[in-house]
């Protein structure tokens, strides 16, 4: 039996952000002839991605005297910000105010509300509306004296937690050989930084976007037109524009994969391995998948486990919901 071997004593929780696993997933390699790596974001104390995200700009903005003892934090965001968000000001000592569209899973929703965020819900909205929820939330946080925007989208203490940190780790934890990294956007911020931080080491590992139906980057990096076609159910992912974090994101390579091949790679991974993920992991994984069958057998290709699927236990993995959002 072998248990995880660099056990890790924190000074505190914070400090428990990052320097996350990284496991060699068996299916996808043996189906491509490739290593395909999974960075275990799951892990984080906020089992997502965005806890790097949440800390930097925390952290950035009091580097910068914007947010003051027992300020407030504000957000717009799919759950998993806002949930790393809530632990940060939590173990800093501010307040959070959570802008969600109430699409989202309600386990994300239960987590914000048990973190002590308090928690506005908005009907999902095209982000020309006044009323979607990023711009719900920037107008509660000009409207609360002592609060912050924390403007995931558009700030790029986001991408830099990614260029310092995920990155950085993903080399070291690869040896220094690496042929290619993937994953899908939300805001962007993983997909650039990461792409930013790996190309300063090696400028010829291949950087591929993975994007799900309904977003409109593929288009963008295939034809340099923003264009959206299909829809997906997967939360967290899907971008509209170039976002902040994405302006000069070293894109090579791009794939467009669906809701039902990133579902069977969620379902293959827990049936087969063990690992109970989100859709955007799943869909994260295809595209590491397509871009192993691209570079060739052999390859070292990274991808990222960004959330747990414990978080969609009433979605995901629900039979019935899938079956109403026709994903079987
Ligand atoms: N997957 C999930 C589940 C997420 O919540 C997010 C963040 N919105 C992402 C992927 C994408 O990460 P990023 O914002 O860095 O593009």
């Amino acid at each position: 039996m072998q248990m995880r071997s660099d056990t890790l004593t924190a000074p505190d929780t914070l400090a428990l952000i990052g320097n996350t696993p990284l496991v060699r997933l068996k299916g996808p390699s043996d189906a491509t002839g490739c290593d395909i790596f999974g960075k275990c974001e799951f892990t984080n104390p906020g089992a997502s991605i965005k806890d790097r995200a949440a800390l930097f700009i925390v952290e950035d903005a009091e580097a910068r005297g914007l947010l003051q003892p027992g300020g407030t934090i504000v957000e717009g965001t799919a759950g998993n910000t806002g949930i790393g968000l809530a632990l940060v000001a939590n173990a800093k000592g501010y307040k959070t105010i959570i802008v969600m569209p109430e699409t989202q899973s309600r386990e994300k929703m239960d987590t914000l509300r048990a973190l002590g965020a308090e928690l506005v819900l908005v009907p999902a909205a095209a982000f020309s509306n006044p009323c979607h929820f990023v711009h719900t939330s920037r107008r509660i946080a000009e409207e609360t004296p002592g609060a912050i925007w924390a403007n995931q989208f558009d700030n790029t203490a986001n991408r830099h937690a990614h260029i310092i940190g995920t990155a950085e780790e993903l080399w070291r934890q690869m040896d220094e050989r690496i042929d290619g990294f993937t994953c899908a956007a939300g805001t962007g911020g993983t997909i650039a930084g990461v792409g930013l931080g790996l190309k300063a080491k090696d400028e010829a590992i291949c950087i591929a976007l993975t994007d799900p139906h309904g977003a409109a980057l593929y288009n963008y990096y295939a034809h340099g037109e923003l264009k959206s076609e299909g829809s997906s159910v997967a939360e967290g992912i899907g971008q509209g524009r170039i976002t902040a974090n994405l302006d000069g994101a070293p894109i090579d390579t791009q794939f467009r994969i669906s809701d039902a091949e990133g579902y069977a790679w969620t379902r293959q991974l827990l049936d087969e391995e063990g690992l109970c993920l989100g859709l955007s992991s799943g869909i994260n994984v295809a595209g590491a998948v397509a871009l192993a069958r691209q570079l060739g057998p052999g390859k070292r290709i990274a991808t990222i486990l960004c959330d747990t699927g414990f978080r969609y236990l009433s979605t995901l993995y629900n039979p019935e919901w899938r079956a109403a959002k026709g994903l079987v």
